[in-house]
């Protein structure tokens, strides 16, 4: 537990298992109530780390306010738990009707269907059943209420703006304190490691777009302390934001320089495959199942961004998805 601001904490809940390592939760101590933003998973090692710190400051759950800043269950991972302790639940309308859904059966046939969209040949059960989004994930059932923006969350002299950042997740949330010129960042800008851009689908068309769009909305705001939900804190958020739009135009004509060079058609998969990642493993079929299919993903917003541009050329087939240039 580390204090980063005038009442204003941060507790790094561990991540077992996960490359992520660790959410940094942050708790806002008000005088008559308590804000918490971002849970961690639910399971065993996370909660135990969470609830120690809510009882070294003596937080009373039933007076907590609980913003989840996105669907992923590192952060909304304690949410229905929490809510059946008596704590207020605060999400944005699209990520947080998926928080409610997401231990149903259906979302996770989706999640499979797409595996086969990417080209994987064996995108068997094991793939998507060991994504931590299903095994730590909060259950489903709870109420929130809808934070959208422009919203202010009042913590004493604290006046926390809901700012939308549509690109990690397609209904992020971050919020952001004039004033003291503070900004909770979620998964929008992290320092140390890119946030993960993924695929979702034809009703959040051209992902990469929206993201590079977020970055660029909150670039002028005079932030001193950036707070995202991992790694470390950012005071200028304006170079991480260069560094970050940098890494996505390298990454754009990498992914366009691996059409060209193979001169063929290409799946999803054959091009993360070749793509460069951050991870431990020798190749391609050693990677974790989980970094598998977050790859993959990756790799398809890319390729839809491209595809957009006009730089690549998309067809399906029987359900799989193919890639030139
Ligand atoms: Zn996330």
């Amino acid at each position: 537990m580390e204090q980063v601001y005038q009442k204003i904490y941060r507790s790094e809940i561990p991540l077992p298992r996960n490359p992520l390592k660790a959410l940094n939760s942050y708790i806002i101590m008000g005088s008559e109530k308590t804000v918490i933003v971002d849970t961690g998973f639910n399971c065993p090692e996370s909660k135990a780390v969470f609830y120690d710190g809510l009882s070294q400051l003596g937080v009373d759950i039933r007076k907590a306010e609980v913003v989840i800043t996105h669907l992923h269950a590192d952060h909304s991972g304690l949410a229905s738990e929490l809510y059946h302790q008596g704590a207020r639940i605060f999400m944005s309308r699209g990520d947080g009707s998926v928080v409610t859904r997401m231990k149903e059966a259906g979302g996770w046939q989706k999640q499979h269907d797409r595996l086969k969209l990417f080209g994987f040949e064996n995108y068997d059960q094991a793939i998507v059943g060991a994504h931590p989004g299903l095994v730590y994930a909060s259950d489903g059932d709870l109420e929130f209420t809808v934070l959208t923006e422009g919203d202010v969350l009042t913590v004493d002299e604290y006046n926390f703006e809901v700012i939308s950042v549509p690109g990690h997740t397609p209904d992020m949330i971050n919020l952001y304190e004039p004033g003291h010129g503070i900004y909770f960042s979620a998964d929008h800008v992290l320092d140390q490691i890119t946030p993960n851009i993924s695929y979702w689908g034809e009703e959040h068309p051209v992902i990469l777009k929206q993201y590079l769009d977020s970055l660029r909305k909150i670039y002028d705001y005079p932030i001193k302390l950036m707070l995202p939900a991992h790694r470390n804190l950012i005071t200028d958020h304006r170079q991480r934001i260069d560094e970050l739009i940098e890494h996505h135009a390298q990454r754009l004509q990498k992914v366009e320089a691996i059409l060209a060079r193979n001169g063929r058609e290409m799946t999803v998969e054959g091009v993360a495959s070749e793509m460069n990642w951050r991870i431990r493993a020798k190749d391609w079929a050693d990677f974790p199942p989980s970094q598998k299919s977050f790859a993959a993903g990756e790799a398809m917003s890319h390729l839809e961004y491209l595809v957009w541009q006009k730089r690549v050329v998309m067809r399906e087939e029987n359900g799989v998805l193919y890639f030139s240039r």
